[in-house]
């Protein structure tokens, strides 16, 4: 064989050897040990197994699970949104309030309740001695639905696990549900805003209660006597829980 011949062949070798791996050279023996692998490889999607917990899953602060979590594209709400909004405020606190979703202001800033039903809000916690630091405040979901629609259930169900994990980091002892769509997210339940506000429900060990939301407060300002009277119930919850 002439030198540029073998050397031909030597590159082609190396070339198929680059593309197909050891398995057109190595001895039957190996050959079947590289069949076995290969699938092996594909087994490690965490897709099927879906059993196996996400890292997110893992996380023991707040901050950790921010960080792993704040590009999620789980739900088609992320197409439309500035910025994921996780949710502000004491870590330790024994309270979260739980709006819908971020509006134009939230997404625009990247924090929950900064728009007027968040001034609202803000002064509801007031009226029963909460500072709005002193809470935790999130929301169902976590970036904004487009025109401030409603989120849908599937949208609601696919973000809750978030939720969750930020009940299982803060462990409050109360919660406080503004809203139908809040109450419906994270209670899954069918009654009506009237009917849900006569009871206390439970989530993850908190109590919690369920009232108006304050951006319906703002369109309907007749329901603020019975908001008042939710919010005083909360209150008294609170303190009772509280020893
Ligand atoms: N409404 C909500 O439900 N959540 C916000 O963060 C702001 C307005
Ligand atoms: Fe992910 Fe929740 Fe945003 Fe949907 S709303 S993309 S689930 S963070």
């Amino acid at each position: 064989m002439t030198k540029p011949t073998k050397k031909k062949i030597i590159n082609s070798l190396t070339l198929q050897k680059e593309i197909f791996g050891d398995d057109l050279f190595i001895s039957k023996k190996k050959r079947a040990t590289t069949i076995i692998k290969e699938p092996a490889s594909v087994y490690e999607e965490p897709a099927l197994f879906p059993e196996e917990k996400e890292s997110w899953e893992k996380v023991t602060s707040l901050d950790g699970l921010e960080k792993l979590i704040c590009d999620c594209k789980k739900c088609r709400l992320h197409q439309g949104r500035n910025k994921f909004v996780f949710g502000t405020g004491n870590p330790d606190s024994d309270v979260l309030v739980i709006g819908e979703g971020p509006g134009a202001e939230e997404d625009k800033q990247g924090l929950p309740f900064v728009g007027r039903a968040g001034k609202l809000l803000t002064d509801m916690l007031k009226a029963i001695k909460f500072e709005r630091e002193e809470v935790y405040i999130g929301n169902i979901v976590k970036c904004r639905p487009p025109e401030n629609r409603t989120p849908m259930q599937d949208e609601m169900d696919t973000c809750l696990p978030y939720l969750k994990k930020q009940v299982e980091l803060i462990k409050p002892k109360l919660i406080l549900c503004l809203g139908l769509t809040a109450a419906k997210g994270l209670l899954k339940k069918k009654e009506s805003l009237g009917q849900l506000r006569k009871n206390v429900f439970e989530y993850e060990g908190a109590k919690v209660i369920v009232s108006y939301h304050p951006a319906a407060l703002l369109r309907n300002p007749h329901w603020k006597k019975d908001s008042w009277e939710d919010l005083k119930k909360f209150r008294k919850l609170y303190e009772d829980l509280s020893g």
